[in-house]
């Protein structure tokens, strides 16, 4: 080979190492990248037969032939990747041992490269045109044909396994490849290297057979879109989902907008987007700088905002970074049409409010009548002319003070009280100054009691007054002082030139008696008592008047 030959050479080489670098590195399935590279072995095949039959020095037609054995090594090993990709058993590649598989195929390679004294293929009449083959190439040969048989066992296998049918259409469309190849492989075999002798060479049997198995891949690949079903898969995702995508290369170039989004914004694949333009024709609750911040300077790191837009959208906004490898190579921005959801929350909001305000005119309703309820319960204890307590109120008081007393032997009075002359009042002034005299009576009263007294009104001009804890001596000196606050007390009434004033007469009882059967009927002991007082009352009207009338029990 001349040196120029060399060069050729050496730049198919160097283009061949560039495509094998693109190849592994860019992002395509495995099954794309080894059903590629088997192409490519396949196509090795022709090529350097050609080659052997059109050089005319030996030496090239050698290299071309050990060329094309050790692409049929290549072919042998990419069948066996193939199908083990096809058959989804792509995970046993991970595992270490995984490497035994390529160690025949290298020992074959190593063979022919080496065709240690003609072993594996000699010259005939000095030229590779006819050669024959030596013992390493039946060996060679048994070792690529070993490769096959695993190759049509694991599909069958799959065939009888309970793998999905699509996996199964597959598998039986590349089985008949696998055999097609196989057959007119030993053709070539059969009839250009065993019957050399006494057939003229047939050329291009093993091609063909490739080429008819690459027929069949490819009527499998189109057919059953096995390359593309994934990607069809999220392309079919991403146009039906209801939320935006916009995806963009590191320089903000829009590479893909989904079908929703298309109609909402004024971009198409090839613009730039600007995030910030974007942002100022809308508001948000967030704080939007904060967000364009980390979405120009910190790209790695995903980061959303709500903004309402004129229309009166309400729209999420969700950027995330796509990475290979660690390295930025553009991001995805999501548009979710929130609107819905804030109608939902304001409408909540809104019956929230009417709740709230039902329930506070629910809440004022009800202290009103607790009001209501509690005068009423006032009233129903207190008298209306002079508002102390009512009779009922006192006797029910005073049976469960009585009996307490009595248990706890504590001495307590009662005074029953009623105006002197009360009558001549009524008629000389009339009932109004009468009532008014009444009141201003009962205030002079009070003032001589002290806090825990209880005065009530017992009936007409007629007034109660009990005193807890209080002994005989005590309780005199009280009614004394109200019998004089009330004498002293000089009442001055409309239309009258001159004030008037009362008297009152008192009946004054003490109880120091604490007889245990007073306990057994509190009532009937009670109306003795007030019976009791009654009398002294009485007493105190029949001995002139204006006096207190005391006595114990
Ligand atoms: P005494 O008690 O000193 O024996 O003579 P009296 O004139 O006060 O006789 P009595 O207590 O029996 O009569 C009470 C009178 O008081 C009868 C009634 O007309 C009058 N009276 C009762 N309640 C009221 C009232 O609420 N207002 C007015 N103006 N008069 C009343
Ligand atoms: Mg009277
Ligand atoms: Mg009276």
């Amino acid at each position: 080979m001349d040196f120029l030959s060399f060069v050729d050479i050496t730049l198919f080489f160097l283009l061949f190492a560039f495509f094998v670098y693109i190849f592994a590195s860019v992002t395509i399935t495995n099954l794309h990248k080894v059903y590629l590279t088997f192409h490519f072995s396949m196509m090795l095949w022709p090529i350097c037969q050609f080659a052997i039959k059109t050089m005319d020095t030996p030496k090239v037609q050698l290299f071309y032939l050990k060329a094309s054995f050790i692409d049929m090594c290549l072919i042998a090993v990419g069948w066996l990747l193939f199908t083990i990709f096809l058959t989804g058993h792509s995970l046993f590649l991970r595992k270490k041992m995984s490497v035994l598989l390529f160690v025949p195929a290298i020992l074959v390679a190593a063979c022919v490269i080496v065709n240690p004294n003609g072993r594996f293929v000699l010259p005939l009449q000095g030229s590779y045109i006819q050669r024959s083959y030596g013992p390493l190439f039946w060996y060679s040969l048994t070792i690529l044909i070993g490769y096959i048989i695993v190759s049509l066992y694991m599909m069958r296998k799959a065939l009888i396994s309970n793998k999905g049918p699509r996996i199964k259409t597959q598998v039986k469309q590349v089985l008949r490849g696998i055999i097609v190849m196989t057959v007119f492989i030993f053709l070539d075999i059969f009839l250009n290297v065993v019957l050399r002798s006494s057939l003229p060479a047939i050329p291009g049997l093993t091609s063909v057979g490739i080429l008819l198995s690459v027929i069949f891949f490819v009527i499998a690949i189109h057919r059953d879109k096995a390359f593309d079903l994934v990607k069809i898969a999220h392309q079919d995702i991403i146009d039906t989902i209801d939320h935006g995508i916009l995806v963009l290369d590191d320089h903000e170039t829009v590479i893909e907008i989904n079908r929703s989004l298309r109609p909402q914004i004024d971009l198409h694949i090839g613009s730039r987007f600007d995030m910030a333009n974007l942002l100022s024709k809308g508001q948000s609750n967030g704080h939007i700088d904060v967000f364009l911040h980390t979405y120009q300077w910190n790209p790695l790191k995903r980061t959303q905002i709500e903004m309402k837009f004129p229309n009166g959208r309400h729209i999420h906004i969700q950027t995330a970074p796509i990475h290979v490898d660690r390295e930025l190579v553009g991001r995805v921005v999501t548009f979710q049409d929130v609107s819905e959801l804030h109608r939902l929350i304001d409408e909540t909001n809104f019956q929230n409010e009417i709740l709230q305000e039902r329930n506070q005119s629910l809440i004022l309703i009800q202290d009103e009548l607790s009001q209501t309820n509690q005068k009423l319960e006032q009233m129903a204890i207190t008298d209306g002319l002079t508002g102390v307590y009512n009779r009922l109120y006192l006797t029910q008081k005073l049976e469960h003070e009585v009996m307490n007393n009595l248990k706890y032997h504590m001495p307590f009075a009662v005074i029953l009280l009623d105006i002197d002359y009360f009558k001549l009042i009524n008629d000389n002034y009339g009932h109004l100054v009468g009532d008014q005299m009444i009141h201003s009576t009962v205030e002079a009263i009070k003032q001589s009691l002290r806090q825990t007294d209880i005065l009530a009104r017992y009936g007409g001009e007629e007034f109660i007054i009990y005193l807890p804890q209080t002994s005989q001596s005590q309780a005199s000196l009280l009614a004394e002082r109200v019998k004089s606050t009330v004498e002293s007390n000089q009442m001055t009434v409309k239309n009258i030139p001159h004030s008037l004033s009362i008297t009152i007469s008192m009946g004054l009882l003490t109880i120091n008696n604490f007889a245990f059967e007073s306990l057994r009927n509190p009532s009937t002991y009670l109306n003795e008592l007030l019976e009791s007082v009654d009398k002294a009352l009485y007493r105190a009207k029949e001995e002139g008047r204006n006096r207190i009338v005391s006595i114990v029990r």
